[in-house]
């Protein structure tokens, strides 16, 4: 298992995942809530807000132990897009991505969870999605996305938050959600760990809510 494993002796373990950065506010935050626990998670980066002001902070993440995954270069709906123009917005992300961090991702997560056969046939990275909290809508209360996670969490998911611009309220809930979740039995590991602590490969075909699932969605 690459890098610290904070899941070992849990009874359940569950991935954090945040997307839409890196950036200069939100992200660093994000990574203060994660060590605060002494935790870890997985950002899902955005090709094109990977540039010099955000290199110390993709740096950080990375050295903390953190996964860096590919979130697309321009967010754009993917399945409007054509089987090149596909492979060249994932390659130029994760292009970036190992330019600062010195590793190529290994998942992919499609902007929107918008996906078609052309996508996966043109993407060699596992599809990844998560159990959301509709945490991009600013009259979601910290309060509110916490119960949207803690309602629905199980053994193996992946949970989907964002740590998008001026998103301070995931930031909130995240003080309400790992400690609830620490104290109920679950440990938190970046997204390769947990398919590895589940031994699943995962497979293409799947946009993965969680390491065991077995159908698409
Ligand atoms: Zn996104």
């Amino acid at each position: 298992m690459k890098g610290r494993n904070y899941a070992a002796g849990r009874e359940k373990i569950a991935a954090l995942t945040f997307d839409d950065g890196p950036n200069t506010s939100i992200t660093p935050l994000v990574l203060e809530k994660l060590l605060k626990y002494n935790i870890i998670g997985s950002f899902f980066a955005v090709g094109s807000n990977i540039n010099s002001e955000s290199e110390q902070i993709m740096k950080n993440v990375f050295r903390a132990g953190c996964e860096i995954g590919n979130h697309s270069f321009a967010h754009a709906d993917m399945t409007k897009l054509t089987a090149e123009e596909i492979k060249k917005d994932i390659a130029e992300t994760s292009r970036r991505i190992a330019a600062f961090t010195g590793s190529f991702p290994a998942f992919f997560r499609p902007p929107y969870i918008a996906v078609n056969d052309i996508m996966f046939e043109n993407t060699d990275l596992p599809f990844i999605a998560g159990i959301g909290a509709n945490d991009w809508e600013s009259e979601v209360s910290a309060e509110e996305r916490a119960r949207l996670i803690l309602d629905q969490v199980k053994d193996g998911d992946i949970i989907l938050l964002h740590d998008m611009e001026n998103n301070y309220a995931t930031v909130e809930a995240l003080d309400i959600i790992i400690p609830e979740m620490l104290g109920r039995g679950f440990g938190f590991a970046t997204v390769s760990q947990l398919f590895e602590a589940k031994g699943i490969q995962p497979r293409r075909g799947i946009v993965y809510s969680n390491a065991l699932q077995t159908s698409i969605y």
